[in-house]
């Protein structure tokens, strides 16, 4: 079935309302998870509330939690988190950061303990648009270990992700990389399983040490793993994430010393750099429409069903078809969803 991006926005605001939040938090939090559905990143949109409800239950969420400050001095900015919903959490510090490069050229920003932070290019975006450029590198804590580090079969990773993003020019829209660094998300693997779907490729490394494209082994009582991308350098890149956004942003890294309560807290250590402190704006719109148009001047084999996309285009293509067609949900996933909201005491009638 597909929903509105209305009726979506209208689901996940009602929750988060009758769970506790603020209205300014469920707006942002709803915005959020709505924009993720829109872009293709189920994986981080509404369906998100089943796992929000756990966490609330035990106290691993906290609505309407502060976001503290541990450093402003100058260039550096150091946050906690203090457990808040990571979509509201990441919104206000990517927003002081902003602010902050505007007068030092570059701000450099962590956020220690925050829960889920969601879909890390939403604070590329924020970047993008205030005409900066950013670059986030991003841990898990808590959550027990994902991905297996190249030649393991063992996880010792989350699943880490990554983005670097850059303003739109006139003729292009920003630049947004925007990934984890294993094959594919953990919330990936929810969305196939609940829609009875396979992956094309082997993902995942069974606790025997087999590849498997079968999402159900992350979730079995002794699951697999997930691989990192790039063998040695995506596990590289997920191992630097780890230790920029674990250390620097002095919450930890997911060895083993430290407790585990299987929530999601996210750490980041990210870089907002404005541009106009070390070039000039013109030049660098004009080199960035040149270097794309030559990126996308390769010879393409199948430039109809396989076009050369920039990062980031493929979300605004998705945007735009889901917006007017609506978003496709699995009919195992919107069940979770609505039992979620039902249990949480919001109006039936939202569903009829
Ligand atoms: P993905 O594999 O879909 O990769 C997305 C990136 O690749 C984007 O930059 C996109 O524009 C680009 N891309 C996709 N197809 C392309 C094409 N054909 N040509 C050129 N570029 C293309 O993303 P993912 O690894 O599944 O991650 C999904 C989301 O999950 C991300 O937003 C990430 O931040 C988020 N995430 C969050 C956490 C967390 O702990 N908070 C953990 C993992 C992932």
């Amino acid at each position: 079935m597909r929903y509105s991006k209305e009726l979506l926005y209208k689901v996940g605001h009602a929750f988060l309302r009758a769970t506790g939040s603020n209205e300014a938090e469920a707006r942002i939090v709803a915005e959020h998870m709505v924009e993720a559905n829109l872009k293709g990143h189920d994986s981080h949109g509404v369906g998100m509330i089943g796992m929000y409800t756990n966490y609330l239950k035990k106290g691993q969420i906290k609505p309407n939690a502060p976001l503290g400050v541990i450093k402003d001095k100058g260039a550096v900015l150091q946050f906690n988190g203090n457990l808040g919903y990571g979509q509201r959490i990441g919104y206000e510090a990517t927003h002081r950061a902003i602010d902050r490069a505007k007068e030092t050229g570059i701000c450099m920003y962590t956020i220690a303990q925050s829960c889920h932070l969601g879909r890390i290019g939403t604070y590329g975006e924020m970047a993008a648009e205030a005409g900066m450029v950013s670059v986030h590198f991003v841990n898990v804590n808590e959550f027990h270990p994902l991905v297996a580090p190249y030649c393991g079969s063992e996880a010792r990773f989350g699943t880490n992700p990554f983005c670097v993003a850059m303003p739109a020019t006139d003729e292009y829209g920003p630049f947004i990389l925007d990934f984890a660094t294993s094959i594919v998300a953990m919330g990936k693997t929810r969305v196939a399983m609940l829609a009875h779907k396979k992956f094309d490729e082997p993902v995942i490394v069974d606790p025997e040490g087999n590849l498997t494209n079968d999402p159900g082994v992350m979730w079995n009582d002794h699951p697999g793993a997930l691989l990192a991308f790039a063998k040695h350098k995506g596990s590289g890149l997920c191992f630097a994430c780890e230790l920029m956004a674990g250390i620097l942003s002095r919450g930890h890294t997911i060895q083993p010393g430290h407790p585990r309560n299987d929530s999601i807290v996210n750490n980041m250590t990210a870089f907002v750099i404005d541009p106009a402190a070390l070039c000039d704006l013109d030049f660098m719109k004009s080199e960035m429409d040149a270097m794309i148009d030559y990126v996308k001047s390769s010879h393409m084999a199948d430039p109809v069903n396989h076009p050369i996309l920039m990062p980031g285009e493929i979300e605004r293509l998705r945007k735009e078809e889901r917006s007017a067609k609506g978003v496709e949900i699995a009919d195992d996933e919107w069940n979770v969803i609505k039992k979620t909201c039902l249990q949480a005491g919001v109006e039936p009638g939202l569903f009829e």
